[in-house]
């Protein structure tokens, strides 16, 4: 089996993990900017982190022979902060050209409050600006619907955002469909507990096809695994699923979304 994980926080992971999943067929992990842990007091603990994301953390994950991109972006968990988040997005751009970065995320919601919403409006245009690619968290359990909404109208009310370059993560049941009819993609999650189980990821893929669909283990400071995406795979091919079905949707999937940044290549 060979596969790519698309979102998954090595941040919070120990080396051990790197060799567990390149055992499992992982080629390649995409580490999304997000929270640390912890709340970061200035703009210089940004600095420090965006530094991890494109110099250490490649060089760790290589030891594996894991290829390792990052994405860039402040998460809505620290967007309270207004001022401090202008510094963030004006800090970012000088990191847009390393060799490893592959757009703008992850942002969107996590409570749905107005300093949020302004704080995602400034990075879709962020990213509009440098024609990146954006990949969005959609916020927890009861507000995954409101959320889900304000953010695909902050989207398609920008005219430079082109859907295809845009992936929104986390969705479940109630707001995959709405996010495949406006021609963006979608990634499913899956936590052992939240989000999204195994089974629950496969009903989607039965239910909704494989286009535009990929799925991760987000594997961060919560409960969560960092083999969930292998695990997953083996129960789809338990449920009679193909190979080449589950190579699709774990392996070539992702590259199809992310070939659209120059900076993603697969090594051979
Ligand atoms: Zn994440």
């Amino acid at each position: 089996m060979r596969y790519i994980e698309p979102h998954a926080h090595m941040v919070s992971r120990v080396t051990d993990d790197y060799e567990r999943m390149a055992l499992a067929g992982c080629a390649v992990v995409c580490e999304p900017a997000f929270w640390a842990g912890f709340d970061r007091s200035s703009v210089a603990g940004f600095y420090d982190y965006f530094s991890q994301l494109t110099e250490y953390e490649p060089k760790r994950a290589a030891k594996h022979g894991i290829q390792h991109f990052s994405w860039l972006g402040l998460n809505s968990k620290e967007a309270e902060d207004v001022k401090l988040a202008e510094a963030v997005v004006a800090l970012i751009p000088q990191f847009l050209g390393r060799s490893n970065v592959l757009g703008i995320g992850e942002i969107g919601l996590n409570k749905n409050s107005r300093n949020e919403l302004r704080v995602l409006e400034m990075q879709v245009d962020l990213a509009a600006r440098h024609q990146q690619l954006i990949l969005v968290h959609t916020p927890h359990l009861e507000d995954k619907l409101k959320g889900t909404r304000l953010i695909l109208d902050v989207l398609k009310n920008d005219p430079r955002i082109e859907p295809g370059r845009v992936i929104i993560d986390h969705v479940e049941e109630h707001t995959v469909a709405m996010v495949l009819d406006t021609g963006m993609w979608a990634g499913m999650t899956l936590y052992p507990e939240t989000k999204c189980t195994p089974a629950r990821a496969i009903d989607m893929l039965e239910t909704y096809g494989r286009e535009r669909l990929w799925l991760n283990s987000a594997c961060d400071w919560g409960c969560s695994d960092p083999l969930a995406v292998p695990k997953t795979a083996l129960a789809m091919q338990r449920r009679g699923h193909l190979a080449t079905i589950v190579d699709q949707v774990i392996y070539q999937n992702p590259q199809c979304f992310l070939r659209q940044c120059k900076n993603f290549k697969v090594a051979d």
